[in-house]
């Protein structure tokens, strides 16, 4: 059967719990690669130059696009960010399923470039959780909060473009259910021709009685 590498583009609102659902799914099965993204925003605290995030200048993260070595970038409430091409490429090619974790704009342009992209949306299970999640994670001001719930409501919108959809209630059911959309791709008709055509000329060769 075919193992090559699955794309898988993670997305949701902040505060939805898209970090903690990565976390544990790269923990609990060992094949998953998680793209780290470069950004221009400050760290927060706790977070680590090339373990959350590449921490850029605004300078050097335009050199990165003008050298072509981002999948892709966006900008998101005014800071950038954006996926290393080598790493994602690398992983790929090693049979490991690659997960980003980005917003919609860069994910729509992944699947431009990639068609077979899997698209994954996050949902809280209501609006009141996602709120006092952003809240509880006390790491940011009011405005920004707010800025971030805007932001939330526009990237609705787009969610029609994306093929799943998991409500994180529940996060050690969402993690399965995470993985097993996954895994399902490998099982996709046209990501196995090769097999199916291998099986049927085997078989007539049976059915021959050779
Ligand atoms: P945060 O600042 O909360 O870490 O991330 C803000 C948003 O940027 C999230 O929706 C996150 O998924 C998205 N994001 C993180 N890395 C990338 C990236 O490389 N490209 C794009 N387009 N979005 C990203």
């Amino acid at each position: 059967m075919n193992r090559k590498g699955i794309l898988v583009v993670v997305s949701g609102f902040s505060g939805v719990g898209k970090g903690t659902l990565m976390k544990l799914l790269t923990e609990r099965y060992g094949h998953y690669a998680l793209s780290i993204s470069a950004t221009t925003r400050t760290p927060r605290e706790g977070e680590v130059d090339g373990r959350e995030y590449f921490f850029k200048s605004r300078d050097e993260f335009e050199t990165l696009i003008a050298e072509d070595r981002l999948i892709e970038y966006a900008e998101y409430c005014g800071n950038y960010y954006g996926t290393p091409r080598d790493y994602v490429e690398d992983q790929m090619e090693q049979g490991r399923d690659v997960v980003l974790e980005i917003e919609i704009q860069g994910a729509l342009k992944v699947k431009q470039k990639y068609p077979e992209t899997l698209l994954l949306f996050v949902m809280p299970p209501d609006a009141e959780t996602l709120a006092s999640r952003l809240r509880g994670r006390g790491s940011e001001t009011e405005d920004v909060i707010h800025s971030r719930l805007a932001r939330a409501v526009q990237e609705a919108e787009g969610v029609e473009q994306y093929d799943y959809m998991i409500i994180n209630d529940v996060l050690d059911e969402s993690v399965e259910k995470l993985h097993y959309l996954i895994e399902s791709q490998h099982y996709k008709i046209n990501r196995n021709l090769d097999f199916i055509e291998q099986i049927r000329s085997e078989v007539r060769v049976f059915a021959k009685g050779e």
